[in-house]
């Protein structure tokens, strides 16, 4: 039923505008104003803080069937989890009760802010600083790559409060948009997801109340990973529904076109590439959904569960970001010389595919993680 009813939405409201969107780098405010209404936009916050309380699963589903139409708006509620899990798993009851509500009423957006210009796969070597003062931090440094920044009022960020201590010294902060000293970079001109904004994050000066640390003095770093083991899974979801965007349109598109006096679809040498399109998107979702099975566990407080999700979030991302790749490129080609124009959609779903390789841990990083945590 969730998904019926987030299809019929995305279909109805957010794909009309992806190629719009996509063309004019624009903010997709068409879906966002449409996830809202229908309280798409950051389903799992809890309903304890007056969310929907959608579990692992049905927020990947959510993401999913919007990434089927635009990938761009898929990152809306994709990152309103990513830059608010923090709080969820770490922050005090008063952080949560402070900044849940809004971003559950749609209010206000959530970013997350670990990257820096010279930290990106290696984290750790991050250089933004908090410097205690009385009864305040006291933030400075750039962060870079931060999705949505701009249209978010709330930024979790990352920061050293104890150099000696490497990634021990780092603690995670919630920063306003309007806290003075907070202000954006120019938005990246990039090959994908042109309607989500990427810019950086500068922090001059900026004086935090103690009270706006997450978790306690140190913890940051480990928060910031444990978020990424929940939320890599919904980037899996957001590369599986671009994959089926792309699947999909190229399977109606075989059946028109017609060469050599029958349509293409009829081609042996076709119907082997879609169906090796379509065990590539069913793979993909089978491990994803299972990755997010596992999330939930691990939510609900399973420990049993908690390297299993390590591996199982990192392959998830790893596998159906490689095959959204291979599956929106083999799209085009269905599509042939029209699959390489902006006429038709499938070149957008290439271009968007391609960052989920990169971001939330590229996967040569993913790689890594797995095989420190081998089943
Ligand atoms: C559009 C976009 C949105 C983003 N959104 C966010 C966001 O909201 N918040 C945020 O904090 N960050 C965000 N990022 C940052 C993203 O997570 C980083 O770009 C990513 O982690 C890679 O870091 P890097 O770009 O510095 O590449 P580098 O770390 O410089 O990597 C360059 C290459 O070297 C490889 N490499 C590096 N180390 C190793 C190794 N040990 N072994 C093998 N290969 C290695 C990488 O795999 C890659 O191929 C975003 C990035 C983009 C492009």
């Amino acid at each position: 039923m969730l998904r019926e009813s987030v299809r019929a939405l995305a279909e109805a409201k957010i794909a009309p505008h992806a190629a719009a969107v996509d063309e004019e780098s624009r903010f997709p405010q068409e879906a966002l104003d449409a996830l809202v209404a229908n309280d798409l936009h950051a389903v799992h916050v809890p309903e304890a803080y007056g969310g929907a309380g959608a579990d692992a699963l049905a927020t990947v589903i959510v993401i999913e069937e919007v990434a089927r139409v635009c990938g761009s708006s898929s990152l809306i509620p994709a990152v309103n989890k990513l830059g608010s899990l923090p709080v969820i798993l770490s922050g005090s009851e008063e952080l949560k009760k402070k900044y849940l509500a809004p971003l559950a009423k749609g209010e206000s957006m959530f970013s997350y802010c670990l990257s820096e210009p010279d930290a990106g796969s290696d984290a750790g070597g991050m250089k933004t600083k908090a410097v205690r003062d009385g009864d305040t931090w006291v933030l400075d440094g750039v962060k870079r790559w931060i999705t949505n920044a701009g249209v978010s009022d709330y930024y979790t960020v990352m920061a050293v409060t104890d150099p000696e201590k490497r990634t021990k010294g780092i603690s995670a902060f919630v920063v306003h948009k309007d806290d003075e000293g907070v202000s954006f970079g120019a938005p990246e001109k990039k090959l994908g997801i042109k309607g989500s904004p990427t810019r950086e994050v500068y922090l001059d000066n900026v004086r935090l109340p103690a009270d706006r640390m997450i978790g306690d003095e140190g913890t940051g770093f480990a928060t910031a990973m444990k978020t990424l083991d929940h939320t890599r899974i919904t980037i899996a979801a957001q590369a599986l529904g671009i994959a089926q965007g792309a699947l999909d349109y190229a399977k109606g598109y075989v059946q028109e076109r017609k060469q050599f006096g029958k349509p293409i679809g009829d081609f042996q040498g076709v119907q082997f590439m879609l169906a090796d399109m379509a065990m590539k998107v069913e793979a993909a979702r089978q491990l994803t959904y299972s990755a997010a099975a596992r999330s939930e566990r691990v939510s609900l407080g399973s420990t049993a569960d908690k390297e299993d999700l390590t591996f199982h979030g990192a392959a998830a991302k790893a596998f159906a970001s490689d095959a959204a790749m291979e599956i929106t490129t083999d799209a085009v080609q269905l599509l042939g010389g029209y699959g390489y124009t902006r006429d038709y959609p499938v070149e957008r779903m290439m271009r968007d595919a391609k960052i989920t390789q990169i971001y939330e841990g590229t996967n040569q990083v993913q790689r890594i993680v797995m095989a420190r945590n081998l089943p």
